[in-house]
């Protein structure tokens, strides 16, 4: 490998219980990891079941320029001019390249009025409840819950009904092509999508716009649905957490656990991982 041709790194990251701490969503744990990132010029590239709104509130705050992962791999926004052509697949908007993975919210809503009349009252969806009712649903304020509401590839709801009821509920929509996620609080209606098929799309955009350099990708999660991102990344950081265990995964080679939770034990792999030598690390081919 000569000079000129140095491994790219990216690094895919959770937010919620990764990145930012469970309880506080503050990240000053991880400040001095970050600057060193940005320093060596490597992607950091946010995965999160968060909305784009929410999303792009963190970037202001961070002065984040690169690419994002929303809704659980649902969609990927790529700054416009961030690589030299348009990726196929994408559409220009809002400044954007947009790569989605499955259909827009009112498709998931279409699906949900269906519904209606066999599961009257057992249900209540973000769309029903509007601005208020999510501020109610969730305990958020008014500026938080109408980010989490600008949704635009899912649909939450708040199940009332009975058990059996919600099974059966859960086998309609699945019939009519919905995946429905079983979240802390809320159902999550939504298309067949992961963050691991949305990380493995962006590195090829990244291999496309860098021909002949081999990427070296770190993805760092703390939960369920970080599963699919870190059983296909090169490397993968497992952040503890201090209300679950670590997802458990088939891979058992290039795992690295964390040690501290949230953003401690994030700025813990990531040095890690930075002072790990690339021979040592497995090429991803
Ligand atoms: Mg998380």
């Amino acid at each position: 490998m000569g000079a000129g041709n140095k491994p790219l790194r990216l690094v895919f990251t959770d937010l919620d219980g990764s990145l930012l701490d469970h309880y506080s969503y503050r990240f000053d744990a991880a400040l001095p990891q970050l600057q060193r990132l940005r320093e060596q010029g490597i992607p950091l590239i946010p995965v999160s079941s968060k909305t784009r709104s929410e999303i792009e509130q963190l970037r202001t705050e961070l002065d984040h320029r690169e690419p994002f992962i929303a809704e659980n791999g649902a969609a990927v926004f790529i700054p416009q001019g961030y690589f030299p052509a348009q990726p196929a697949a994408t559409e220009a908007r809002d400044g954007y390249w947009v790569r989605r993975a499955c259909q827009g919210r009112q498709h998931w809503q279409a699906l949900l009025a269906q519904l209606g009349d066999e599961f009257a009252g057992s249900f209540e969806s973000f769309a029903q409840a509007g601005q208020a009712g999510v501020m109610r649903m969730t305990g958020l304020d008014e500026a938080a819950a109408a980010r989490a509401n600008e949704r635009e590839y899912s649909e939450p709801l708040q199940w009332r009904g009975s058990e059996s009821d919600k099974r059966r509920f859960i086998a309609r929509l699945e019939a009519l092509g919905a995946r429905v996620l079983q979240g802390g609080r809320f159902l999550a209606v939504s298309g067949e999508c992961d963050k691991g098929e949305a990380l493995a799309w962006l590195r090829g955009s990244y291999a496309r716009a860098h021909p002949g350099r081999t990427i070296r990708d770190l993805a760092i999660g703390d939960s369920g649905n970080d599963r699919a991102m870190l059983e296909v990344a090169q490397t993968a950081l497992l952040v503890r957490s201090p209300v679950h265990d670590f997802p458990p995964l088939a891979r058992s080679s290039g795992v690295i656990h964390s040690t501290a939770c949230g953003p401690s034990g994030w700025a813990e792999g990531v040095a890690h991982w930075l002072e790990t030598p690339p021979q040592q690390q497995q090429e991803f081919a």
